[in-house]
């Protein structure tokens, strides 16, 4: 079951900020990286700088450190990414046991650490990215980097009941495709009105033996051919006009109280699983200015490669991904990113040799 509030921390952690965790206490409290600053206060300069330290980021940290970029990864207070609030991760490749997220994320950092990464704990609260190099500001320090890699992610949305932040990775999950495998044979509910809930909905029904899926409206906003699917098959039960007032358990989910907008009244559907699909947000307040969206606010890159409509600007992972949303996706955006940035920093640097070269004739 992913996204425990509480998971063991194990050695890869040392040196991890685990600020959506249960605090940690005395040795055990990890030390977060100061700023990266250049002694004279004024600006530090990097070849690459990376926003972001989940999948994406990091392993586009690994790429850029190996090719000998020294890159800087500006990865923000909640290091490490969406991964750190999931315990079991069953589907990343290479762990046939499974391993507990803010293990792997620990082993990510570690990773790119090794081939010289510099990693800061950091948010990215501005950029100016109308000239190179390209201005980025973090916790007072302006960084100037030659190509900048964002890899900011996608917050999940949540319904915001203190029950469902208590029991999350106990029941409570924002994700399907990770966690349904986990209720086989067991009753779960969707929150949600839109083709995200819809889909989810259709997916859990492989694995549980009954989906309740709920919505605070009269009618589903998804399209209508996934309503009419939801609503033919046989294990999926509609629950329109109802609201998620409590999510119920103490060590897991057990159930929820549901209260009504169409007539008086409360009710409760016992469970064993909710899983919440009300949308997520796009980490994109600090390029807003610079990058281009898409209509649902995720950045956009040109298709082909993970060029943004920014020269030397590169995007990867779930920040312009609303189809995959997976560990492993991200990742593979962090290096075609990492490849992307050094093949274009390679074409800049040798045409400002070549106009030195013209210059000193
Ligand atoms: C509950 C849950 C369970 C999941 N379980 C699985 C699973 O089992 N398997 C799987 O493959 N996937 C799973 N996922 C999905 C997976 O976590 C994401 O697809 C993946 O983490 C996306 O990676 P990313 O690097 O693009 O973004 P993220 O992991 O979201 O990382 C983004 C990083 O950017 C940082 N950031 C944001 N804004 C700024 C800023 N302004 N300045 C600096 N840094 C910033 C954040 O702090 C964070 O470190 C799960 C997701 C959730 C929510």
């Amino acid at each position: 079951m992913s996204d425990d509030a509480t998971p063991t921390p194990k050695s890869p952690l040392n040196g991890l900020k685990l600020t959506l965790l249960a605090p940690l206490s005395g040795d055990e409290a990890p030390v977060s990286a100061a700023p990266v600053t250049n002694g004279s206060g004024k600006h530090v300069a990097a070849r690459v700088v990376i926003v972001g330290s989940g999948p994406a980021g990091l392993t586009a940290a690994i790429y850029t450190a190996r090719a000998n970029l020294e890159p800087i990864v500006i990865g923000g207070v909640s290091g490490g990414g969406q991964l750190m609030i999931t315990s079991d991760v069953e589907n990343y490749p290479g762990f046939p046991d499974g391993i507990e997220g803010p293990e792997l994320m620990g082993l990510f950092r570690k990773q790119a650490e090794r081939f010289g990464a510099r990693i800061v704990d950091a948010d990215v609260n501005r950029v100016d990215l109308g000239s190179r190099p390209f201005r980025l500001w973090a916790a007072g320090v302006e960084y100037r980097a030659g190509a900048v890699i964002v890899a900011t992610g996608a917050e999940a949305l949540w319904l915001g009941l203190e029950s469902e932040t208590r029991l999350r990775g106990r029941g409570v999950s924002a994700c399907a495709t990770c966690d349904g495998f986990f209720f086989r044979d067991k009753q779960v509910a969707v929150a949600g009105g839109g083709d995200s809930a819809l889909e989810e909905a259709l997916f859990l029904t492989r694995f549980a033996s009954k989906v309740h899926l709920i919505h605070r409206r009269d009618a589903f906003r998804g399209s209508k051919i996934m309503q009419a699917r939801a609503a033919a098959h046989p294990r999926i039960e509609l629950h329109l006009n109802r609201t998620i007032q409590e999510v119920l358990g103490t060590e897991h989910v057990e159930g929820v109280r549901l209260g009504k907008t169409d007539e008086p009244g409360e009710e409760t559907l016992r469970l064993d699983g909710l899983f919440v699909a009300i949308g997520h947000r796009p980490n994109v307040a600090a390029f807003r200015e610079w990058l281009e969206t898409d209509e649902r606010g995720y950045l956009r890159t040109d298709g082909a490669t993970t060029a943004s409509n920014i020269d030397g600007v590169f995007v990867a992972g779930d920040v312009d991904d609303h189809r995959y949303r997976q560990a492993v996706t991200a990742a593979g955006e962090g290096c075609r990113a990492a490849i992307d940035a050094e093949r274009w920093l390679e074409v800049q640097e040798a045409h400002q040799a070549e106009a030195g070269a013209v210059t000193a004739r």
